[in-house]
C-alpha cells in the first residue's frame, strides 16, 4: 500500500481546520502548525456565512450539525434621520443569513479535524522547496518534509512570499471595529432589539457603515445554552481611521457623531473587552498553487 500523502498546514484558524479536514478526509497524514499557544475558540466575534454555504459545509462534515447558528431571512437598512437623532428606515429586503460566532465556528471546524495532529504554540518559521517535489517546513521541531504545505498563516502570510516573493498587502483607507456583547446593552432599547431579533441590520453613515446581528452565545455566555435565549450582539463597523486619536475608543465618538441615538447608546455600552479594532489590507496574489 502506498505511503499516505503528507500535508503540513501552517496556521490553525478558519482556513487551516477546514484545509485540515479536507485533507484528511481525502486519506492524508495532515500536521497543523498554528503558532498561537491560546485557545482561539476564546476570540472572535459574529461571522456571517450564506446558508447555502453553511448547509454544504454541514453537508459534506466540516460542521457540526449541531453548532448554533442565529439566521434570519430579511436585512434592514438604516440610517440617521437628517437633522435629528432618530432613525430612518432606508429599505428591507429579503436577505437569508446564517450569522456564527467565530469561536463556536474554529471549535466545530476543530473537532471536524480531530484526528490530525494539531500542534499549538508551533511558530513556522520558514518553509522552502526541495527538490524531488517536497516542500521542508522549520519550526523548532526541526525541520519536516512534505508533500504539500498549505498556507493558512492569515493576512500577513510568509508562506504567500513562495508564490509572490516581495507582494505586500496594501493598507485599505478604511478600518474594522467589531463587537460582541451581551443582550443587556440593548436594555431600554426594545425596538431595537425586537428588529434585531427577525433581521439584521446594516446602517449607513458617510464615510462608512455599521453591520449588527445577533449571535449564539458560547459556554461563557448568558445561560450557557446552545438554545435560542443564549444570544450576543455582534457588529463590525467600517469607517475611516480617526487622525491622531487613539482608534479603539474612537468608535464610540464616531457612533456618537453619526448614528441614531439608540444605535449609538448601544455602541457606547460594548466597553472595551467585548470591543476590538483591526486596520483592513487589501492584496491580489498573482497565483495561488504552485507545484
Ligand atoms: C482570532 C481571530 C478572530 C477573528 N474574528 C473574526 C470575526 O469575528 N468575524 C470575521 O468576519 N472575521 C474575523 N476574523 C478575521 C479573519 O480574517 C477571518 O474571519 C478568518 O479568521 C480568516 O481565517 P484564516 O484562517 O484565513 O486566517 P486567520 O484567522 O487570520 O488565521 C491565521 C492563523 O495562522 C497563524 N499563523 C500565522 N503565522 C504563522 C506561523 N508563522 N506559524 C504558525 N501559525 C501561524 C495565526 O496564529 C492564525 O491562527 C478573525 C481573525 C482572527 C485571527
Amino acid at each position: 500500500m502506498a505511503a499516505a500523502l503528507r500535508i503540513g498546514v501552517i496556521g490553525g484558524s478558519i482556513a487551516g481546520c477546514a484545509a485540515a479536514v479536507a485533507g484528511s478526509r481525502a486519506g492524508a497524514d495532515v500536521t497543523v502548525y498554528e503558532r498561537s499557544a491560546a485557545e482561539l475558540q476564546d476570540r472572535g466575534f459574529g461571522i456571517v456565512i450564506p446558508p447555502p454555504l453553511h448547509e454544504e459545509l454541514v453537508g459534506s462534515g466540516y460542521l457540526d450539525t449541531d453548532m448554533p447558528t442565529a439566521p434570519v431571512g430579511t436585512r434592514v437598512w438604516l440610517t440617521r434621520e437628517p437633522g435629528g437623532r432618530s432613525a430612518r428606515e432606508l429599505a428591507r429586503q429579503a436577505s437569508p443569513v446564517t450569522p456564527c460566532n467565530w469561536g463556536l465556528l474554529w471549535r466545530s471546524l476543530r473537532a471536524s479535524a480531530g484526528g490530525v495532529r494539531y500542534l499549538r504554540g508551533q511558530p513556522v518559521a520558514s518553509v522552502r522547496h526541495e527538490s524531488a517535489g517536497l516542500a521542508v517546513i522549520a519550526s523548532t521541531r526541526g525541520e519536516e518534509a512534505y508533500d504539500v504545505v498549505v498556507g493558512a498563516d492569515g493576512h500577513a502570510s510568509a508562506t504567500r512570499q513562495l508564490l509572490a516573493p516581495g507582494l505586500r498587502p496594501e493598507p485599505a483607507p478604511y478600518m474594522v471595529w467589531r463587537g460582541a456583547i451581551p443582550l443587556g446593552a440593548l436594555a431600554g432599547h426594545p425596538r431595537e432589539l425586537d428588529l434585531l431579533r427577525g433581521a439584521w441590520v446594516t446602517l449607513g453613515f458617510p464615510g462608512g457603515h455599521g453591520i449588527f446581528y445577533l449571535i449564539p452565545g458560547g459556554p461563557q455566555d448568558g445561560d450557557g445554552s446552545t438554545g435560542a435565549s443564549n444570544r450576543l450582539l455582534a457588529y463590525a463597523i467600517y469607517g475611516r481611521p480617526p487622525e491622531g486619536a487613539e482608534p479603539g475608543p474612537y468608535v464610540q465618538e464616531l457612533a456618537k457623531e453619526h448614528f441614531p441615538a439608540a444605535w449609538a447608546d448601544i455602541v457606547a455600552r460594548g466597553g472595551r473587552r467585548a470591543t476590538a479594532c483591526h486596520p483592513v489590507a487589501d492584496v491580489q496574489a498573482p497565483r495561488v498553487a504552485r507545484p
